[in-house]
């Protein structure tokens, strides 16, 4: 019995001493969890703070967003085709001139605001992007399709990259908006789609952007149309340019016939004329009195001079028709420089006119010329033309003549008057066929076919010929350089 007592005791000792244990268990872990709460709602607390501060940075970039938007002048809107349920931004709502949230289960709420031309491509475009959503997989070749299903689905655009690349593909549209005055303008409105898989939904959700377009379209429009017209007045200018070109050859093909029949009709004219100044010649020596020479001398000036006229007019033709050419020989260009210095001095004195002269006038270095191949007859007419007009157009001062090389076997000629000059306006007239300036105060005469038949000339030999104002700027300066290369 005392055994019996003992062993209950020892029991009941150690039951209390579990109980101790237990008892310390639980208030340690209530300890615990009044810690671990107490950890949990500061973590809550953080948590909903953070939540809080996500959300509101949220809203302050969709404002943003919403902001940039309305500035760029662009819409958005998201499209879920399975749900039927469209979201606009409210610029997009501005633009189509619909209000808050749209049943976008079909397409005609749109429908409604799209002017009646445009309808029937709103709804394929409609169509395309529903089809694409809905329908097959657009890698042409399954293999490609890494789930290689038989029936691939843009379901699986994720794991597809061709699924994801044509998904992403932005499908354009240009709508006209009916205008909401009537009569008004309609707006343009460009609709992008991009179809992108929402991983949570599971399915693809299209992404529209609205922009109005309408004054890009006018410009481009504009632009075409400006366009067009300068392409018609281009046709128009090629037209005429075509007709211009042909009433030029006409008259070039009349003008150079004309200058034949003057040439055939000068040589015709020239030979009876050769005898006429012969006999002149020959009757000058049977002793005539002072008052026949004095008559005679004047007939003999005149026949020259007409002998001139037809040598140029013949000159002319042949230069017009490629004929004209050059017979060089050996010419001592230091005599055949003092010849007609002397023959032109006196017609100037004549005419109370100086005449200088000045020899190696631009200092290149070098011996002077000596003898070269030149054809002399032409070289001689050159001169003898831009003497006899430097000498016509001056009635008082001076004429100067500047000659010498320029550079290794280059020629430079000056004629410098102080003559009635030309001004500039008119210069390019100058060496032009029958060119006559008449200009006040010059003296008349000529056939304006000297500088014409001097440039042919000079051409004929690799030169070049220009006038410039005279030095000091009163007069003219006639200038020529050609290459005259010395024998060795
Ligand atoms: P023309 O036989 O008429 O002199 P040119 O061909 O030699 O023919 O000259 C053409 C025109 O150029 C002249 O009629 C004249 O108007 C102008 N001209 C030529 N040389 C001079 C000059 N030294 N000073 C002023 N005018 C000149």
């Amino acid at each position: 019995m005392a055994d019996e007592l003992a062993a209950l005791q020892a029991e009941l000792a150690l039951a209390q001493r579990r109980m101790a244990r237990a008892e310390a268990a639980r208030t340690q872990a209530e300890a615990l969890l009044e810690v671990k709460s107490r950890v949990l709602a500061e973590a809550n607390a953080e948590l909903k703070d953070h939540r809080e501060q996500l959300s509101s940075q949220l809203s302050q970039r969709t404002r943003q967003l919403l902001d940039a938007q309305r500035v760029a002048g662009f819409g958005t809107m998201i499209w879920d085709l399975q749900a039927r349920t469209g979201e606009m931004s409210p610029h997009a709502q501005t633009l189509l001139g619909v209000g808050g949230a749209l049943a976008m289960g079909s397409i005609h709420p749109l429908l409604r605001q799209v002017e009646p031309g445009d309808r029937i491509a709103l709804l394929r475009w409609a169509r395309g992007v529903r089809e694409l959503a809905d329908g097959a997989c657009p890698s042409p070749d399954v293999q490609d399709c890494p789930l290689g299903a038989a029936e691939p689905s843009t379901a699986h655009a994720a794991d597809c990259a061709r699924c994801e690349a044509q998904l992403q593909q932005d499908r354009g549209l240009e709508l006209r908006l009916l205008p909401e005055v009537p009569g008004g303008r309609a707006a343009i409105l460009r609709l992008m789609a991009r179809l992108e898989h929402d991983a949570a939904l599971g399915r693809p959700l299209v992404f529209l952007t609205l922009q109005d377009v309408t004054r890009e379209v006018e410009a481009a429009r504009e632009a075409a149309a400006l366009r067009a017209a300068e392409q018609r007045r281009l046709a128009e200018l090629e037209l005429l340019t075509a007709e211009l070109q042909k009433a030029r050859d006409v008259a070039e093909a009349a003008n150079a016939a004309k200058t034949r029949f003057l040439a055939m009709m000068s040589h015709d004219i020239r030979t009876p004329l050769n005898g006429v100044i012969g006999m002149l010649s020959l009757l000058d020596e049977t002793g005539l009195g002072a008052a026949q020479r004095d008559t005679l001398a004047v007939v003999k000036g005149s026949s020259d001079q007409l002998r001139m006229l037809l040598d140029d007019i013949i000159d002319l033709e042949r230069a017009q028709s490629g004929k004209l050419s050059l017979n060089p020989a050996p010419i001592d260009v230091t005599a055949f420089i003092n010849g007609w210095t002397h023959f032109w001095a006196k017609v100037a004195a004549d005419k109370g006119l100086e005449l200088v002269l000045e020899r190696q006038a631009f200092g290149w270095p070098g011996p002077r010329l000596g003898w070269v191949m030149a054809d002399r007859f032409r070289l001689r007419q050159i001169i003898d033309n831009l003497l006899s007009n430097a000498i016509k157009f001056t009635s008082e001062g001076k004429v100067t003549v500047r000659i010498g090389p320029v550079a290794e076997g280059r020629t430079r000629l000056e004629v410098i008057d102080s003559g009635i000059g030309i001004p500039a306006h008119r210069r390019h007239e100058l060496f032009q066929d029958f060119g006559q300036l008449y200009m006040a105060g010059a003296e008349q005469g000529g056939s304006g076919l000297g500088l014409a038949i001097c440039r042919r000339l000079v051409e004929l030999q690799g030169g070049e010929i220009g006038m410039d104002d005279a030095p000091g700027g009163r007069g003219s300066k006639f200038w020529v350089e050609i290459p005259l290369h010395e024998i060795p």
